[in-house]
């Protein structure tokens, strides 16, 4: 406490009694900066010492969320810092939230990311994130007469105090240009550059802390900055205004995050962010090597291996190939052999609109070196095929790196990786028997599957610490260094005595989240009801419209019968859509309009509330989470490739309802039929209606009066300020067939969560249910996932 009240001194001249909030926030976090910066060079002169192989982990998204209040946890501060605060008469919480997000992601696939890295460095591994320091992060989201409006999030208003810049080791990154290509007097070819646009690469850096060892890994962000050579030919004032454009225009290199998950824009400016990604990060991968390493570059793969998150940074592997030609005069042959040996790809996603497709004029003239080189690779890659493969022949243009004047990023990543992994054993299987069966085929060792995992500590130590308190005082503490021990709670589940303090953990929880939500929406809810939860990114396939269907149906069953004996339940939404996703925003507008309807008429008596919480982000995930009762997880069977909040909510407590999809289903494993509630088709089901048809959403539409009711409504304007005003839902699900099979699943949805509402009335049974899903939650920890990662990919050792 001294200290703090000293670094406020020092900081602001102030007493703390007349330091606001912010200043406190800062002053609190240069104790914590202070305390691990000599950690931070003490484990990059360990990891030389004990030559640690590295791995890279290269992402277009990190989405870390705010730093401090972890921090602290990983520093064993946090206790500590809670105290000081309250002594000085400050609420802790207050303090914290004075940090902006730093929200370098759009969902699920940058979170992943972060809690890679947070277990990395708790389990001691020399693993470090590459990724963009963008300027403006994922877009706030307000909602506004019901519709989502979008404003830029400008993160860096305030200094940023975890960022490090490095300034001496910025790099250059070159576009455009000519390729030129020379005989040497020794036969070989040499490729000259000319006229390339060079943008400088400056890195700022972020300290990564492991959990109370010592440990602090690095998250390198990416920052580009004009360049200017001394003698450009521009002269005077005409040069002056040469150059502030110029600037402008490479700063937008780094100048924000494409808003679109699961899906891509073909836009030059995020191919320039790729590359700008992946060229700086490969310059420093191999600087690194030679300078920590006594070893031939030939020897590369033996020191260093490189995971590429998803398609985004698969350009890393031309650009490899690119160094060790050009400028490190390797052979093709040897370049290939080095290559292949060091790269690594996890694939996210087998949804045709988000597999990545460029251009090949595109990449051909924003980088003509790398596109020479893509295009050898799939000469080399094609032939292959066609000499060892004769029955893939016909095959060939659906496997061809570059088709159709398009080059298909997935293929690249593939072909140039020695280890392709899904995310969920399921989403494995489709890989391995559907979307990359002739791969496959060809290359049978390097599919494998990773299931996703999240960090315990933030989403349960951090998240919500008095169940971390209880289940440290049933099961002792050794859980925290080793998740899977959450499953001696097993022990617990018939104690009543002990249920019924985690049912008062709960409603502790639910309350605060009440409080929060009166202080956001002024509506009161009750923490008696079932607080029901559906957060994450806005998606047809995430089937958000499903939730609000049921919703309505409820609505319309008190409407008709107000005395129906029914627990309250509270539906929570949070989800941010893309700018562009017209259908994403229309949900989110239904979803609004029904709240405005349902949670102001008097004669359902309260009996359901629907809460749309705005700006979904991780700082917002972290408050809903610990309160909720039910987590939805009712993607489309097949289209989620894992999911990472149904092992969040599970973790607090939730149970789920759910599909047979992604992760859903290793947690039905885990926990059983009786601890879950499963409804709707299967992905067999699903995959074989898109194969062979056979599917009328319309005849679901003359057949069950709900959903006729419902359908009509929404046309009828009986939702909207006019008829036809969701006339694009209406039509996607009766004129396109309901492409995510809304309607069939419906009836067993509701089905399912009559059975839901019932369990809940059982207070015991209910809490048992959701004790086991603790227990089990465990194998979700990120540090398994990355356990395995470093087994079987990586071949890392714990330092
Ligand atoms: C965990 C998380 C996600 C991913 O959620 P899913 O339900 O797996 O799609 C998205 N956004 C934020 C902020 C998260 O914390």
């Amino acid at each position: 406490m001294e200290k703090l009240q000293a670094n406020v001194m020092k900081d602001t001249g102030k007493e703390v009694s007349e330091a606001s909030n912010k200043e406190i926030f800062y002053a609190l976090t240069s104790i914590v900066n202070e305390e691990i910066v000599p950690a931070w060079v003490a484990t990059q002169k360990k990891y030389k010492e004990k030559n640690s192989k590295q791995m890279y982990y290269l992402s277009m998204e990190f989405l870390i969320g705010s730093l401090l209040k972890s921090n602290l946890l990983n520093c064993g501060l946090l206790p500590l810092a809670d105290l000081a605060l309250q002594k000085l008469g400050r609420n802790p919480e207050m303090i914290y939230a004075q940090e902006h997000d730093a929200g370098l992601g759009n969902g699920g696939l940058g979170r992943l990311a972060a809690c890679f890295l947070d277990s990395l460095a708790s389990l001691q591994y020399a693993g470090h994130g590459y990724g963009i320091r963008y300027r403006y992060g994922l877009f706030e989201q307000r909602i506004i007469h019901g519709n989502q409006v979008e404003l830029p999030d400008y993160w860096l208003k305030d200094p940023y105090p975890w960022e490090h810049r490095k300034e001496n080791e910025a790099v250059h990154v070159q576009f455009h240009g000519k390729v030129h290509m020379l005989q040497r007097t020794d036969g070989s070819l040499e490729f000259k550059y000319e006229n390339t646009d060079k943008v400088m690469a400056v890195p700022y850096d972020i300290p990564i802390i492991g959990y109370e060892n010592n440990v602090v890994n690095t998250l390198r962000l990416w920052s580009a900055e004009a360049y200017f050579e001394e003698n450009d030919g521009i002269e005077g004032n005409h040069k002056y205004f040469h150059e502030l454009d110029h600037q402008h225009s490479i700063e937008q290199i780094s100048g924000f995050l494409y808003p679109d998950d699961s899906s891509y824009e073909g836009k030059e400016l995020r191919l320039k962010q790729q590359y700008f990604l992946v060229s700086s990060t490969i310059q420093h991968v191999i600087k690194n090597f030679k300078k920590d390493f006594q070893l031939p570059l030939s020897r590369l793969a033996e020191k260093v291996v490189i995971q590429i998150n998803d398609t985004h940074p698969s350009l890393a592997i031309p650009e490899m190939m690119r160094i060790l030609m050009d400028e490190e005069r390797f052979s093709w042959e040897d370049a290939w052999k080095v290559t292949t040996k060091v790269f690594a790809y996890t694939n996210h996603t087998t949804m045709s609109e988000a597999l990545e497709k460029w251009p090949k004029s595109m990449i051909n003239y924003l980088l003509p070196r790398i596109y020479m080189i893509i295009d050898e690779i799939n000469e080399r890659f094609c032939q292959g095929i066609w000499f060892d493969y004769p029955e893939l022949r016909d095959k060939i243009p659906e496997m061809a790196i570059i088709a159709y004047e398009q080059v298909h990023m997935a293929r690249l990543a593939i072909v140039g990786s020695f280890s392709v992994n899904g995310v969920a054993r399921i989403h494995t299987e489709i890989l391995k028997k559907q979307e990359m069966k002739n791969f496959y085929t060809i290359f049978p060792d390097r599919f494998n599957n990773k299931t996703n995992g999240i960090t315990h500590r933030r989403w349960l130590l951090q998240a919500n610490p008095k169940l971390a308190t209880l289940i440290s005082e049933v099961i002792g503490t050794q859980w925290i260094k080793r998740p899977k021990q959450l499953i001696s709670l097993l022990k617990y589940t018939k104690d009543r005595g002990l249920l019924e303090k985690f049912d008062q953990v709960k409603l502790e929880n639910k309350k605060a989240l009440a409080n929060f939500i009166f202080d956001r929406t002024g509506i009161t809810v009750d923490e008696q009801s079932i607080f029901d939860v559906q957060i994450k990114r806005l998606h047809e396939y995430k089937r958000q419209l499903l939730n609000i269907f049921h919703i309505i149906y409820l609505y319309n069953e008190l409407k008709e019968n107000p005395s129906i004996d029914m627990t309250p339940r509270i539906f929570i939404f949070g989800a941010k859509a893309a700018p562009s996703y017209h259908l994403a925003k229309e949900v989110i507008k239904l979803i609004n309009t029904v709240a405005s309807i349902v949670n102001y008429d008097p004669a359902i008596q309260g009996k359901l509330k629907v809460i749309f919480l705005e700006n979904y982000n991780v700082s917002l995930a972290e408050k809903i989470i610990p309160a909720a009762d039910v987590s939805e997880q009712i993607s489309t069977a097949s289209k989620e490739a894992s999911g990472t909040g149904n092992m969040k909510l599970m973790m607090n407590g939730a149970l789920t309802i759910g599909t047979l999809d992604g992760a859903n289903i290793e947690i039905h494993d885990l926990v059983g039929d009786s601890n879950i509630f499963i409804f709707g088709l299967t992905a067999d089901e699903v995959l074989n209606y898109y194969q062979n048809g056979g599917y009328l959403a319309r005849d679901i539409y003359h057949t069950d009066d709900r959903v006729r009711k419902i359908l009509d409504q929404l046309n009828k304007g009986a939702f909207g300020l006019h008829d036809m005003e969701f006339k694009d839902i209406y039509y996607n699900i009766l004129y396109h067939n309901d492409p995510y099979f809304v309607l069939k699943d419906f009836e067993p949805y509701i089905e399912t969560h009559e059975l839901v509402e019932q369990a809940y009335r059982d207070r015991f049974t209910w809490l048992n249910m959701s004790l086991n899903n603790i227990a089990y939650s465990g194998k979700f920890s990120s540090d398994q996932t990355v356990q395995e990662y470093a087994n079987d990919i990586w071949k890392i050792k714990r330092l």
